[in-house]
């Protein structure tokens, strides 16, 4: 199918994007890699009078450490992120999940800014922000604010940024020491959207063996990404190991609510979660130890 017809603006700065984006409010869509937007035009399942392209705003893109958080620009490409030795080292959970945003030529053209924007229930990026209790950055002619992950996403394709708000930066905050992460997935093929994600980050006391914090997040099960906290709980003050996980997965698989869909059953999401979950566990545990993952 074709895109229903719309005016198009390139815009020079940011500022003139939001001047544009002020006038225009809910009739505009700013265009950033399109990889989503594109498709929902030629589906017609969004009509926008005005796309707004924000491709030319150099300002937007880049990866930089900022006060003990990894800022990365909205308009930074997914492979620039994959790609990034400061990402590696510094947020490696959201080094590990990127390879699993559909395949080279998206990643190449999608964006971060895009990932949270869009706000797909499936989609990696809300996944680790959730999971490192991470934020957004939003600007319009109003000014500016910094809204928590938690706050951030709201429900399917639903956040809580205004129609004259553009998303600047995604901020990832940085793990301290006896710290380790890890991030699975379950897709039909390399390149769908996940069936079920799970990202485990797990912050171990001084003798290396009990866990000070724990926080396990989901893709897949839910309008939003969701946080499984009873397991996290339940992990807190325990000592790592097979009896650890094992209770976490139970509990994962008894506060998460599923839906089911023609891609999976609730009962198969719900099942995988804990799998993955105990799996996640394991290996952020090793690398907390600073050992190899098994
Ligand atoms: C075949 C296929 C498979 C895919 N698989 C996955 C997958 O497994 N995991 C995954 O996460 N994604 C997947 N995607 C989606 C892809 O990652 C997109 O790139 C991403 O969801 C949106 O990023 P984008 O930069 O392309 O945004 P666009 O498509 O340009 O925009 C998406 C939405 O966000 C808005 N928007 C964009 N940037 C901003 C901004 N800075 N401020 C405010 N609003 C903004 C747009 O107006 C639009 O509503 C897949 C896409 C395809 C086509």
């Amino acid at each position: 199918m074709k895109p229903p017809r719309f005016r198009y603006h390139a815009p020079e700065s940011l500022d003139e994007a939001l001047a544009v984006l002020a006038e225009t409010g809910d009739e505009a869509k700013p265009l950033a890699g399109g990889q989503s937007l594109i498709p929902m035009l030629n589906m017609r399942l969004a009509r926008p009078s005005l796309l707004i392209d924000l491709n030319g705003l150099s300002e937007l893109a880049g990866i930089e450490l900022r006060d003990g958080v990894l800022v990365v620009r909205a308009m930074t490409r997914h492979r620039a992120v994959e790609r990034s030795p400061l990402v590696a080292e510094h947020v490696p959970l959201l080094a590990e999940a990127i390879p699993w945003v559909g395949h080279l030529p998206i990643r190449t053209r999608g964006t971060i800014g895009g990932s949270v924007a869009h706000a797909d229930p499936a989609a990696e990026v809300p996944g680790v922000l959730v999971a490192l209790d991470g934020a957004v950055r939003l600007a319009s002619r109003r000014g500016e604010r910094l809204v928590s992950a938690d706050e951030f996403f709201l429900d399917l394709l639903t956040t809580a940024a205004e129609p004259d708000e553009l998303v600047t930066e995604v901020h990832f905050p940085l793990l301290g020491p006896h710290s380790g992460s890890a991030w699975l997935e379950i897709a039909r093929r390399h390149g769908d959207y996940a069936l079920v994600g799970a990202g485990a980050v797990l912050v171990l006391a001084e003798d290396g063996r009990t866990i000070q914090d724990a926080r396990l997040s989901f893709i897949g099960v839910a309008g939003r990404p969701v946080r499984a906290r009873g397991a996290e709980a339940i992990l807190r003050g325990q000592s790592i190991g097979e009896e650890a996980w094992k209770a976490a997965a139970a509990a994962v698989r008894e506060e998460l609510d599923p839906p089911s869909d023609l891609h999976a059953s609730a009962q198969y999401r719900r099942s995988v979660a804990g799998v993955l979950a105990e799996r996640a566990l394991a290996i952020a545990a090793a690398r907390a130890q600073g050992g190899v993952a098994a």
